[in-house]
């Protein structure tokens, strides 16, 4: 893990809120996996200060690029919209534990809420490498926010989408969904990221039918080196004993069972 200048490919609006940047990875040493994130500094100038942390969307080793998707939401993730194809970006990388991807013969579901198909999109490219197939549930405010449900597609995921326009994005309507693919697919594991309330609903579900889950946490981070404590979560370790952890440094990818949802 180390900082390194990567040269922006690309960098553009791909919706109302949400933005897609390809940089040109032929220079980065480390492997890179699904679930890990990089911490970005957005620009030359003093502020924002802060690097910001963003999940790989795509990794392309044939072409030796990475993709980033982003919700425009601040200072930060404002100034990295305008950065333009041929500028460099300075990133800190690849950082976390990644997804533990199981590899048997059944099907992993993804759910992810809002963004949170950023991070999750990586591990559906991986999945479909190793024949491993997907459905996903993707849940958004709106049909204009459900962005990767076509690259999911082009990996061969069954996508279920969900928006709070359409209604169909409550927990209960959620978990009638999953029940249904829980009958229909046999599901091996299940991976989620964005969404709190979608989380719990996931760890129940998980925890009933004993279904091996892993979450993708996302907290506001200062350095991303495990030195400030900014972005620390509460678990319960392999003993059931509470614990204070750093999402930059024993995550960002938790087991779901082990996660304090409040
Ligand atoms: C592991 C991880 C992966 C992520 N992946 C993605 C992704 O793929 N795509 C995506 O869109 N988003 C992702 N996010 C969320 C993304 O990092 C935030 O949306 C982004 O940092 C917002 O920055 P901003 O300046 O635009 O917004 P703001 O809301 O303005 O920034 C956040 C605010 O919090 C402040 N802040 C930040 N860190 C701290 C801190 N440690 N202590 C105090 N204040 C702080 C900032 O200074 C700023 O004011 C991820 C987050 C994490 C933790």
């Amino acid at each position: 893990m180390k900082t390194a200048k990567l040269e922006v490919l690309s960098n553009k609006q791909v919706s109302d809120r949400y933005w897609h940047m390809v940089v040109d990875a032929s220079e980065l040493q480390a492997e890179v996996k699904p679930g890990q994130f990089f911490n970005i500094r957005c620009g030359d100038e003093y502020i924002p200060l802060l690097r910001r942390p963003f999940s790989i969307y795509q990794i392309n080793k044939h072409d030796q690029t990475l993709e980033f998707l982003y919700l425009v939401k601040g200072k930060g993730t404002q100034r990295l919209s305008l950065v333009e194809r041929g500028e460099s970006l300075d990133i800190f990388g690849p950082i976390g534990r990644g997804f533990k991807l199981q590899t048997g013969h059944g099907t992993i579901l993804l759910l992810a809420r809002g963004v949170g198909i950023a991070t999750l999109a990586a591990l559906a490219q991986e999945a479909a490498k190793r024949g491993i197939r997907s459905v996903a549930i993707l849940s958004a405010r709106s049909k204009n926010d459900l962005l990767a449900a076509e690259v999911l597609q082009g990996f061969g995921a069954g996508v279920y989408k969900v928006t709070d326009e359409e209604g169909n994005s409550d927990v209960s309507s959620v978990t009638m969904l999953m029940e249904k693919i829980m009958q229909e697919y046999e599901i091996e594991a299940a991976y989620t990221c964005g969404s709190k309330r979608l989380s719990k609903l996931l760890q129940n579900l998980t925890a009933q039918k004993q279904i091996y889950a892993e979450i993708a946490l996302e907290e506001n981070m200062g350095c991303a080196m495990g030195v400030c404590f900014a972005c620390v979560c509460e678990i319960h370790d392999t003993e059931g004993s509470p614990r204070t952890v750093r999402i930059c440094k024993e995550g960002p990818v938790f087991a779901l069972e082990q996660v304090v949802l409040t």
